[in-house]
């Protein structure tokens, strides 16, 4: 086998015919066989040396005595296992690496980012996910021996630049991922990862001509505690953020908007969790003639009864909401429960019978196509006449699209519903508009009349907003209103409506009821 004729054999070592690598584990080996007194054997996987100097894996049996003289007496079964050891490692290195770019696939990959990491040295570790921009259209249009190479051509620049400590894989795809450690010791991961790009970005020569492509480059740092999983994830959601601004750049991932998509993602879920669960509620405020010191009705306004956080105010969820498109079913959903509250209090209460019900629009609700279906369904299926039911639409909204915004009301104000516009005074509407649109009644934003009386500017505002109402024949109702001062002011003014902390705060139907039940 190992190409000795057999008087050269004679007298020679075993160590002599020995790969020197496998030496020291054969003499352990044979020692620990000798020592133990049953045993007498031991089998074993080691090199030999050929003749020529290569060498031969084999798989050794051997077994021994002692003689009566005090030698021993040594059989050794030998056989060449060369073939099958090269085809197992051939197998391991295919199970482990990328045939098409020779380097470590996904799965090798981690493996080695997980040593790394393990051995916990001080310097932080960086990792690179690099995603080719163009690939796709490359491949499909030049075909995938065109993709082929140039994938194997940018693999084989990647690794040009890098150190031979670096880790540098292919994630499958058009994707690469590389690991760097030591990076604050050594140099600037943002700087490297720019060169790569600019690596990438160089035409590449290729049978077919020269070819471009750029790629998105994202960036995350190991912290305390950081794992491999960590890592992959944040550096794939820095790399998408690369691509979001507009491809062939480098981005660092950041905690902070990671945890703010996070908490964004999360609250969502939450929000749609709740309105599954009916935990989004109107809360009620009154609206009072200020003519009489009467309610008249009350403003729907939303709350969020959370299990965890208690009561949550629309500004914490309606952005969201409207961000989402949830705002069309939270929306949907608090004009049928205002209106079957309504409903039901007309129905029982004989103090609340002639009261009238207002409901927030936004502008997404508004200008979906079925909106008037939804609120004329929602009151047949309460029973309530559309005059008892006002929809307040924020002055902005109306200012977006003011033609198709004057359509969808001349709809809603042919089902005989009320409108009213919000917010008034913060949105710039002209006065051509207002006329336009079938609107009945105006509300004047709160910011200006909690400088009533106090502030000059303020006062000639509110007393302008109402004087222009009353011309196009509206009704006016002034919002936020908190002192007896501005109540005296706004009917001196001869504004109509109020509705403010002064003759109530929004809340639960509960308490509606009870205030009401024996009035
Ligand atoms: P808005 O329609 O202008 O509602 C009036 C807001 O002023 C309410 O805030 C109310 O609680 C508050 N407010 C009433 N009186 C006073 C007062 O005397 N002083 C002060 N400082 N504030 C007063 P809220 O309930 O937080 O609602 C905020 C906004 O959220 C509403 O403004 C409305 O635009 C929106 N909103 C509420 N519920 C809904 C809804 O169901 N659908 C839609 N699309 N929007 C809603
Ligand atoms: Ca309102
Ligand atoms: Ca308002």
């Amino acid at each position: 086998m190992l190409g000795y004729e057999r008087h050269d054999l004679v007298g020679r070592s075993v160590e002599s015919i020995t790969h020197p690598d496998d030496w020291l584990d054969n003499r352990a080996t044979l020692q620990a066989a000798l020592t133990d007194g049953g045993k007498r054997s031991y089998r074993l996987d080691k090199r030999y040396l050929r003749v020529d100097g290569s060498s031969l894996w084999a798989r050794t049996s051997v077994a021994f005595d002692a003689e009566p003289d005090g030698s021993w007496l040594v059989i050794s079964h030998v056989q060449d296992v060369t073939a099958e050891r090269v085809s197992a490692a051939r197998l391991e290195w295919a199970a482990s690496h990328d045939e098409l770019t020779r380097l470590p696939n996904r799965f090798h990959f981690i493996e080695q980012l997980d040593g790394q990491l393990a051995q916990g040295r001080p310097g932080s570790v960086a990792v690179m996910f690099i995603d080719l921009d163009n690939f796709k259209v490359i491949n499909d249009s030049l075909g995938h021996d065109v993709g082929d190479e140039l994938l194997r051509g940018m693999s084989e620049r990647l690794r040009a630049r890098l150190r031979e400590s670096d880790l540098l894989g292919r994630f499958g795809g058009d994707e690469f991922i590389v690991a760097i450690a030591d990076v604050d010791a050594s140099i600037s991961a943002v700087d490297l990862a720019e060169r790569l790009r600019e690596d990438i970005a160089r035409p590449l020569q290729t049978a077919t001509g020269e070819l471009f492509v750029s790629a998105s480059i994202g960036i995350a740092y190991s912290i305390a505690g950081s794992s491999t999983a960590d890592l992959l994830r944040d550096a794939d959601a820095a790399m998408y953020r690369a691509k979001a601004r507009g491809r062939d750049c480098v981005e660092v991932f950041a905690q902070a908007t990671h945890d703010s998509t996070v908490m964004k993602l999360r609250t969502s879920n939450e929000l749609r969790h709740g309105l599954e669960r009916s935990e989004i509620i109107p809360y009620f405020q009154p609206i009072v003639s200020l003519d009489t010191g009467m309610v008249t009705g009350f403003e729907s306004l939303a709350r969020w009864r959370h299990p965890d956080r208690g009561l949550v105010t629309p500004d914490q969820f309606l952005p969201l909401a409207e961000e989402t498109g949830l705002i069309k079913e939270l929306g949907a959903s608090m004009l049928r429960s205002s209106l079957g509250q309504l409903a039901s209090w007309r129905e029982r209460i004989p103090a609340l019978a002639g009261f009238t019900m207002a409901v927030n629009v936004s502008v997404r609700q508004l200008m979906s196509r079925d909106f008037r279906d939804l609120v004329a369904e929602a009151l047949a299926v309460t029973g309530m006449p559309a005059e008892s039911l006002t929809l307040e639409i924020t002055e902005t909204a109306l200012m977006n699209d003011t033609k198709a915004a004057g359509q969808v009301l001349r709809q809603l104000r042919s089902l005989g519903v009320h409108l009213a516009v919000d917010d008034f005074g913060t949105g710039y509407s002209s006065l051509t508009y207002l006329k336009r649109f079938p609107v009945e009644t105006i509300k004047v934003d709160r910011s200006f009349v909690s400088g009533l009386g106090i502030d000059a500017e303020d006062t000639s505002i509110v007393d302008a907003v109402i004087k222009l109402g009353h011309s196009l024949g509206l009704t006016v109702v002034a919002e936020g209103v908190e002192t007896p001062l501005q109540l005296t002011r706004l009917r001196d003014l001869g504004c109509e409506f109020g509705q403010g902390y002064l003759f109530g705060r929004p809340q639960p139907a509960e308490l509606i009821e009870l205030a009401y039940a024996h009035a």
